[in-house]
C-alpha cells in the first residue's frame, strides 16, 4: 500500500497533541530508542485516512502489536470491543499501572481488550525497561 504523504507540520502537531509519548503504554519519547511512530488509529488498510484526527503516536512495540487491529476481545466478557483510542479517550479511565509500575491493567472492556491485544501486561522487553525506569524514579506516569 502506498502511504499518502504526511507533512512535517501535521507530524509535529500530532507529536505535541500526544505529549511526545506512546498513546498506549505512555512511554515518553525521551526514554525510548528511536522516534515514536505516527500511527493510524483506523489503519489505512481498513479505510482510515491521513486526517490528523486519525493520527496519534505509538512506540514501536505497541504499533507492531496493534498492526491493523481496531477491535479485540475483552477477556472478561468474551465480547469484541473497540481498541482504546488515545486521541479521544482518557488513558486513566481505561487503564491503571500495577503497584510495581511494570504492567498495565485494563479497567474497562476497552482497556482489557487493548491490554491483551497490545501485550501491555506481558511484553517482557517492556517490563524489563520499565523496571529500570521505576528504579530511576521516572515511571509510572500519573497523568
Ligand atoms: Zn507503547
Amino acid at each position: 500500500m502506498i502511504r499518502p504523504y504526511l507533512s512535517s507540520e501535521i507530524k509535529q502537531r500530532v507529536r505535541q497533541a500526544a505529549q511526545h509519548r506512546c498513546g498506549y503504554c505512555l512511554s515518553p519519547q525521551h526514554l525510548v530508542m528511536g522516534r515514536l511512530q505516527i500511527e493510524h488509529l483506523i489503519p489505512l488498510a481498513k479505510g482510515g485516512t491521513n486526517e490528523e484526527s486519525n493520527l496519534w503516536l505509538a512506540c514501536s512495540l505497541c504499533n507492531a502489536y496493534k498492526a491493523d487491529l481496531t477491535e479485540a476481545i475483552d477477556p472478561q466478557t468474551g465480547e469484541m470491543v473497540s481498541l482504546f483510542n488515545p486521541r479521544f479517550q482518557n488513558w486513566f479511565e481505561h487503564f491503571e499501572w500495577t503497584n510495581d509500575g511494570l504492567r498495565v491493567v485494563g479497567l474497562t472492556p476497552i482497556g482489557r481488550a487493548t491490554v491483551m491485544a497490545l501485550h501491555l501486561d506481558s511484553d517482557l522487553d517492556a517490563i524489563m525497561v520499565r523496571s529500570w525506569w521505576v528504579e530511576a524514579g521516572w515511571h509510572p506516569p500519573t497523568c
